[in-house]
């Protein structure tokens, strides 16, 4: 296949629907910007909202705004336009806390319902090559269960599903590999958990405004995922997390604080959570990060995720494309599945001195990031990312290596900050 050409990319970005999408976001002048699948863009509704709550909201109405402005219901508010992207019904997420934090409180409220039903089930099992606070927070909970109850069995890549048995509670999964960007086929996977009798716990950091996900249409049971990645919520925003209105009544939440008790206001001194996901909140939600993401999600409103998938794919392999000739140049080795079905929204190359390379693009005004030990990562937002900005992406790649600019001694410095 020829690699595709300027002019080719240019009609391709002439016909794209999601073309207009751009203009709702700051980008700033002089960067092409793929790491959005890190930190997103800055949507330009955020500052106006920001200003009108901290302003008027907060600075104005005080205490009161946690009626008028409804901010008591703004987690599930958010939480239901995040629904509408992960085929999730309206009252079956909320916003809150982070991804790490929610993980502990759905994997807890799995192993309950899993036990209950087999008082044997108290394996999770994981990927041993998984974000590494999704192992850390199942870690830290097996110890505070104790064996009887829990144990975390990680597997090797891909063994995951037959390493389910009579034993496992729950499989615990990130959809998109952080590192390598390959996708699972989310109901399939689901769908052999279920056949052995485990629950399935769905991390979609990476998959949560970057393709359609369908976690009703597969029977998923719980997810988890991050607002400051492709949701565009800013630094910390708050995350998300699913549960099946099936689980309502008998997954209890382990950090059963005030905001998940059934009626807060009453200053009860035993607690009695709330019926519906409204159970799954625990203190008080952060309202400045929580508005602006709620901003940053109107941006999907009209945003038909299907067309987000087929711009996506179309992106990643443009620059899969692009970037062949530079593999065999410049000794980049693809990590990423070429195949469609197995890729989710982002590209790795590795090379051994991938570090400095993407410290020297990044000087070059070509935005992606590092993961260890050799992985050069390329996140593709389609709603603000034009094929142009792919073909200049990879130019720029190429100027660094054959200048040899990555060379230079101060791209070698690590920041705290990968
Ligand atoms: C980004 C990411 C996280 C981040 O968790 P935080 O609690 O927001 O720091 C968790 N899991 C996966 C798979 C991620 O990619």
């Amino acid at each position: 296949m020829t690699p595709p050409d300027l002019d080719g990319l240019r009609a391709l970005d002439a016909r794209d629907p999601l073309a207009s999408k751009r203009a709702e976001f700051l980008i700033p002048g002089g960067v092409i910007y793929l790491d959005g699948n890190s930190l997103g863009v800055l949507p330009a509704r955020v500052p106006e909202r920001m200003e009108r709550v901290v302003r008027e909201e907060w600075g104005q109405d005080l205490i009161r705004s946690w009626n008028t402005h409804g901010w008591i219901d703004l987690p599930a508010r958010v939480g239901a336009r995040i629904a509408r992207l992960i085929g999730a019904d309206a009252d079956e997420v909320i916003a809150a806390d982070s991804t790490s934090v929610n993980l502990f409180k759905v994997l807890s409220a799995a192993l309950h319902v899993a036990a209950k039903g087999d008082p044997r089930r108290r394996v999770i099992v994981a990927e041993e090559d998984n974000f590494p606070t999704d192992l850390y927070i199942a870690q830290g909970l097996a110890a505070l269960l104790g064996e009887a109850r829990a144990e975390l069995r990680l597997v090797a890549p891909h063994r995951v599903a037959d390493a389910v048995g009579d034993d496992t509670a729950v499989l615990m999964l990130t959809q998109v590999d952080y590192r390598t960007g390959e996708r699972h086929d989310l109901p399939a996977v689901t769908r052999r958990a279920h056949e052995r009798g485990a629950l399935a716990v769905w991390d979609l950091a990476h998959s949560a405004g970057a393709f359609p996900v369908d976690l009703n249409g597969a029977g998923a049971d719980f997810a988890v995922g991050c607002g400051y990645k492709y949701l565009n919520g800013g630094p910390g925003a708050p995350a998300f997390l699913y549960v099946a209105r099936r689980h309502h009544a008998d997954a209890p939440n382990v950090l059963s604080g005030w905001m998940g008790h059934a009626s807060p206001f009453e200053f009860t001194s035993r607690y009695t959570g709330a019926s519906g996901i409204g159970q799954y909140a625990t203190g008080t939600p952060s309202i400045l990060s929580l508005s602006a993401l709620d901003a940053a999600l109107e941006v999907f409103e009209d945003v038909e995720m299907r067309l987000v998938r087929e711009k996506s794919l179309s992106l990643t392999r443009t620059f899969i494309e692009l970037t062949r000739p530079l593999c065999a140049r410049h000794g980049f080795r693809l990590a990423t599945p070429e195949d469609d079905a197995r890729r989710g929204s982002q590209v790795s190359l590795a090379h051994p001195h991938g570090y400095e390379i993407m410290q020297a693009l990044i000087a070059a005004g070509v935005v992606g990031d590092f993961r260890a030990p050799n992985l050069l990562r390329f996140g593709f937002t389609p709603l603000y990312t034009s094929h142009e900005d792919v073909w200049h992406a990879v130019q720029t790649l190429d100027t660094v290596m054959r200048e040899g600019r990555w060379q230079d001694a101060r791209y070698a410095e690590r920041n705290a900050v990968t």
